[in-house]
């Protein structure tokens, strides 16, 4: 049992899904062939998506042929998204596809924890306060049990807790416990039934100019205990330097706006020894064997290698044919099971290449239902002069199967066709840290085998079984669908499972400012052709939903059709969630299925359960048009529309004094006195308007980068004060102040429920003109009172506020509406 799942580990790390399948030239060949004759291993480690050094990655990789890997604790969930609406967990499955893209182009691998991103963190203690320390420790230790490194190297410093994000410190504290615990029998036993324990040799801290607060410090700083060496190393077979290599890398970060311009010349890295046997030679694998003579049954392997590698013709690859097949029957016969299994994978990947072998497996349709047939079109080629019969291709997972028995001549096409009946109980191509919701900060996975993985292994596959002049070689690849694109040609896209019908509502959240009924729709879109049923919605209590259900028929895959239900909802304040049903041939379907397709990574299709947030508010307002100046993008607009207020989109270069007079309030979207840049020489209109009695609310902005220096009427500083507990008490200062009491009473109540944080970039000193109305502060710190300051200026009202009603609107937290009514209201009779 465990050899096997040892084997699917390794297998699953390497095997990506598909998009274009990769075709090695012949200096890549040889590339591939050097790293099947180094033995060694780093593994680098990072919280987040785009904390790697690409630079070292492709160093250790390229330079070094090093097995190199980055472990990034989390997937990037709590950022922000520069290309689409996405955000949360699906903004994290773009990253985790961003960075295995990154790994395609430097040569890494990629790993995994549970550990959710959950948004800003000031310190290790309170990341692992909310992560589960004992489970992220726990898949450390796993990733390092199964990749097993001769070397870990820190992004970050364990010693600096409070310098910088909680999950960055956290990272290489838990890093260095992994680095014992790994090795130690006694802890986390439930892994060794599949894995055994592992001892790095050494760990380092990849440190920089930007952990000295700059060049000048750094050079300053006493470098004597650093191992440092030059990353800047050119490689003529790819006809590109490291840092472009590194820079082509760091470029598939596109959702975060990492675009990098490549360098050449010298590029200097330093690690500090941190942990094992601190050497301090300038190769970190110093006294580390990693060579073939290392392993029982390895020196056979390595002689044969070696003249490979020396003899390689890159005229001709397919020369060092009978040699590699030879050294792949020794590989096949170690008795390290790691190493064999590991290279392995290496040399069919390079054998594959040297005979320029095709095979494919290619859907007639880009999915299928679980119980449909679909048509799969086989195609093989063998463009060498080798001894290769095609013995038989199967399919999983219904284990279809055909037995060709043919010689593959060198290039001549074999074609076939085969079905593949897709079983009644196949799951749906998702995540599968996104199957089961989330607690907090970690995703819930109960099989430890899929933990670290950076993807879902895909269950539809081909497995074609050759001969190589009587050594068997077994290539497995997935079933994929292609089409002709017009502009884009050749376009290859995951074939995939999806639900029979998928169930999706417009909006994520509605707000029912009063007791009137509302019309809301369900959409539901076919996943096959002729599907007909019934579909209902069920809420929680109070809230009545009429019909109880329709009938619905839809002729055509990927047809949709839109049946509204009347909605009424509580006479008091409630939240609850809507859930969809529907009933197909006595089957319950309730999940949506969303697709998120960019060019730069592999199509992914997400099945989660179909919800959609409702919310009863009891709230007054006053006013009813608002002018809004977007900043880098908030829904805001669209949730204060969802309370009944009408507002108009602004452009801040065309606002003028007149234009403004008929707003009861003007907004700024979060960041606009960071990224609008007309607000330069707008801000005095603004300004103007609440002199002659407007309502000009500000909301976040980060004190670093304004376009302006002139942020508000009267004296206002910002800081980086943030609260990063949601849960943080919040007291009233001003209590009778009408933010806090008109037209709604807010009282803590309306601080319950929210979401992610209360707020950032508090204000830290403002002139006497301005009220505080909030108190609040994280643990361990003192009271921040910036959060929400209201000052009457001329006619009209000036607000400053970092609270982040951002992001508990679109989460529907019914208090962050009221009080932002009241801000609007404020002045109004
Ligand atoms: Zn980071």
């Amino acid at each position: 049992m465990r050899k096997l799942l040892s084997f699917l580990f390794c297998f699953f790390l390497l095997n990506l899904h598909a998009q274009k399948p990769e075709k090695l030239n012949a200096a890549e060949i040889f590339q591939e062939i050097k790293k099947l004759n180094f033995l060694g291993s780093v593994l680098y480690i990072g919280a987040h998506p785009d904390d790697e050094n690409t630079r070292l990655i492709s160093y250790f990789s390229n330079e070094k042929n090093a097995r190199t890997a980055y472990l990034s604790l989390t997937r990037g969930d709590g950022g922000q998204n520069l290309i689409g609406p996405e955000l949360r967990e699906q903004l994290g499955l773009i990253r985790t596809q961003e960075l295995l893209a990154a790994r395609r182009i430097d040569g890494g691998e990629q790993f995994f924890t549970r550990a959710n991103d959950f948004g800003y963190s000031k310190t290790p203690e309170e990341t692992l306060e909310i992560w589960n320390k004992e489970k992220v420790l726990s898949d450390v230790v796993w990733i390092i049990r199964n990749f097993k490194p001769d070397v870990i190297i820190n992004r970050f410093d364990h010693r600096t807790p409070g310098t910088t994000h909680g999950h960055h410190t956290s990272s290489a504290i838990l890093s260095l416990e992994a680095f014992e615990a790994a090795a130690n029998p006694n802890k986390f036993t439930e892994q060794l039934e599949f894995a055994e324990t592992h001892q790095t040799k050494r760990a380092y801290f990849n440190t920089s100019p930007w952990f000295y607060g700059g060049q000048e410090a750094f050079e300053e700083a006493n470098k004597n205990q650093f191992v440092s060496f030059d990353t800047g190393v050119y490689f003529p077979l790819l006809g590109l330097s490291n840092p472009e290599i590194s820079s082509l890398s760091r470029s598939q970060h596109q959702s975060q706006g990492f675009g990098s311009t490549g360098s050449r010349g010298s590029q200097m890295e330093y690690l500090e020894p941190i942990k094992g046997d601190t050497i301090r030679s300038q190769n970190v694998f110093k006294g580390i064997d990693t060579s073939w003579s290392k392993l029982e049954g390895g020196v056979e392997i390595g002689e044969i290698l070696t003249q490979v590698e020396e003899n390689y013709n890159f005229k001709n690859p397919a020369a060092s044919l009978p040699k590699l097949v030879e050294a792949y029957k020794l590989i096949r016969e170690l008795p390290n099971e790691h190493w064999r299994e590991v290279k392995t994978k290496e040399i069919k990947n390079i054998i594959y290449s040297s005979s320029g072998l095709f095979l494919e497996a290619v859907a007639n349709q880009a999915s299928a239902t679980a119980r449909d047939s679909v048509q799969i079109n086989l195609e093989a080629i063998n463009r060498s002069d080798f001894s290769i019969t095609l013995s038989s291709v199967e399919l999983s997972p219904n284990n279809a199967k055909i037995n060709p028995e043919i010689k593959l001549e060198n290039n001549e096409n074999w074609q076939n066709e085969i079905t593949l009946k897709v079983p009644e109980n196949t799951a749906y191509t998702t995540p599968y840290w996104l199957k089961e919701a989330a607690n907090n900060g970690m995703y819930k996975v109960e099989d430890q085998q899929l933990r670290g993985l950076p993807e879902t292994p895909i269950l539809t596959k081909s497995l074609f079984n050759l001969d190589f002049n009587g050594v068997t070689l077994s290539f497995e690849k997935p079933i994929v669908y292609k089409y002709n694109d017009p502009v884009l040609g050749e376009t290859y896209q995951p074939f995939e499972i999806i639900p029979e019908v998928s169930l999706s509502f417009e909006d994520e959240m509605i707000i029912f400012e009063n007791d009137e009924p509302k019309n809301i729709s369900v959409k539901l879109t076919s996943g096959k052709a002729n599907v007909k049923g019934e579909v209902s919605l069920s809420a929680g209590e109070g809230w009545i939903i009429e019909p109880k259900n329709h009938t619905f028929q839809l002729q055509q895959k990927g047809s949709n059709t839109n049946l509204s239900f009347e909605v009424i909802p509580p006479k008091d304040q409630n939240e609850t969630f809507i859930i969809p049903t529907s009933i197909i041939d006595g089957r319950e379907f309730s999940e949506e299925l969303i697709s998120i397709d960019y060019p730069h990574i592999p199509k992914q299709n997400l099945v989660v359960p179909s919800k959609l947030k409702v919310a009863r508010l009891e709230i007054e307002k006053k006013g009813e048009l608002i002018g809004y100046i977007e900043g880098a993008g908030d829904v805001v607009p669209e949730s204060l529309e969802q309370i009944g207020y009408r507002v108009n989109k602004l452009n801040a270069e065309t606002i003028s004094r007149s234009s403004l007079q008929k707003y009861d309030a003007v907004v700024l979207g979060i960041r606009a006195l960071n990224t609008v840049e007309a607000l330069k020489y707008k801000q005095q209109i603004l300004f103007d308007y609440v002199e002659n009695g407007g309502n000009l609310i500000v909301q976040y902005n980060t004190n670093r980068g304004l376009v302006t220096e002139n942020i508000s009427p009267l004296p206002l500083e910002l800081s980086r004060d943030r609260v990063t507990y949601e849960t943080a008490e919040v007291r009233f200062l001003a209590e009778n102040h009408p933010v806090l009491n008109s037209p709604n009473k807010i009282s803590k109540k309306d601080f319950d429920n929210w979401v992610q944080e209360r707020g950032l970039y508090f204000p830290d000193s403002w002139s006497e003109d301005f009220t505080p109305i909030l108190s609040m502060h994280d643990k361990n710190e003192t009271p921040k009172n910036g959060s929400l300051l209201v000052a009457k200026y001329g006619e009209g009202y000036f607000i400053y506020t970092g609270l982040s009603f951002f992001r508990q609107f679109p989460a529907g937290v019914p208090g962050a509406y009221r009080l932002f009514a009241n801000m609007i209201s404020i002045g109004k009779e």
